[in-house]
């Protein structure tokens, strides 16, 4: 039995996902093997090959792997797929994007969002907006599954001793081309991996508002900043940094929700962080019912308070 691991990365370093995507796969038991599809990717592979548990790192090097799209990466995890009893991905927008090709190839059912192992062929999944967790068996001869980062801890980054393996890449199916990207540049920390995260809602009423409240506390935090549906919905801040059922999945050590009700679809992005501070003046607000620490208050008098006495 041996998991494969598709690692997220960007040709020169292993995103942090993929770390997380590796405790899964050692707790699916077996080897774990890690595949790095790229483009002149030799250092993402050899900083993979440190990531603790990892056993073997099959490197596919070509021009058309170099932007990890999802047509040729799936033909690149088709060429090996024979060799691997489970085929797992990071449940992120990219892992996202291949898991179902291969799994339809293969003719198996994907197997979703898994936030634990119970054994080799037994997973649990949240559904319903994370309101109730299914235990899902496969009897299907290859799982492919996608992985919650946030219900696995990071395995470490360095400690391992893998060997690199050289694999030849599959042809580009030229059925997708990279046209170009547009990459926010910023200092905070990626909201996915942020320790901190200072999350504004409706209630800021403006996108300058919210930059003239939220940024400040973010700043002094050096937290990431997010966002509920509704702000974002509202142009206060951009798509990116919406949290919840369709945005993005966090657990940071601290989550401060400012002027954010706290419907079902944003808790099930935010409610298993460690610590959850929620500032609204409504204390009816569901948002109260997951947060550790509720304060309530005006936003607009409590945040600014509040960086004072940082
Ligand atoms: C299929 C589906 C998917 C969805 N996915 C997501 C998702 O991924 N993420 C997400 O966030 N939502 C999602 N939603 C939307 C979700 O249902 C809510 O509409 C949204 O989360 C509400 O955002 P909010 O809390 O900012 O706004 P509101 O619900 O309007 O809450 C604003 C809060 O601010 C408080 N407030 C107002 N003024 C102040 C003040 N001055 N000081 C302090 N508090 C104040 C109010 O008391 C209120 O509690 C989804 C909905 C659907 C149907």
């Amino acid at each position: 039995m041996t998991t494969l691991v598709i690692a997220e990365h960007d040709n020169a370093s292993i995103k942090g996902a993929t770390l997380n995507t590796v405790t899964a796969a050692v707790a699916c038991g077996g080897d774990v093997h890690v595949l790095v599809a790229g483009h002149n990717a030799a250092a993402a592979a050899q900083a993979a090959a440190q990531i603790a548990g990892v056993a073997k790192v099959i490197h596919a090097d070509a021009a058309g792997l170099a932007h990890g799209l999802a047509e040729n990466v799936a033909a690149q995890v088709l060429a090996i797929a024979s060799h691997y009893s489970h085929i797992l991905f990071p449940a992120t927008a990219g892992g996202k994007n291949v898991a179902p090709r291969v799994a339809a190839k293969l003719d198996v059912a994907q197997i979703s969002d898994i936030t634990k192992v119970v054994s080799a062929d037994t997973f649990e999944r949240p559904i319903y907006a994370g309101n109730a967790i299914a235990t899902v068996q496969s009897a299907d001869s290859v799982k492919v599954i996608t992985v919650r980062t946030t219900g696995f801890d990071a395995a470490a980054a360095t400690g391992g001793s893998a060997a690199v393996e050289t694999a030849a890449a599959t042809a580009d199916n030229g059925k997708s081309s990279f046209i170009g990207s547009e990459i926010a540049k910023s200092d905070r920390p990626e909201l996915t991996a942020a320790k901190i995260i200072v999350s504004g809602g409706r209630a800021l009423g403006s996108a300058e508002k919210f930059n003239e409240v939220i940024t400040p506390l973010a700043d002094k935090l050096g937290a990431a900043i997010g966002a509920s549906r509704a702000a974002v919905d509202a142009g206060y801040a951009p798509n990116d940094l919406q949290v919840g059922q369709t945005g993005k999945i966090v657990a940071p050590q601290l989550y401060i929700a400012a002027g954010i009700s706290g419907a079902i679809q944003h808790l099930a992005g935010m409610k298993d962080s460690k610590v959850i501070v929620a500032i609204n003046k409504d204390p009816e607000a569901p948002i109260f019912s997951v947060a550790d620490y509720g304060l309530e208050a005006d936003l607009f008098t409590a945040v600014p308070e509040l960086i004072k006495a940082l």
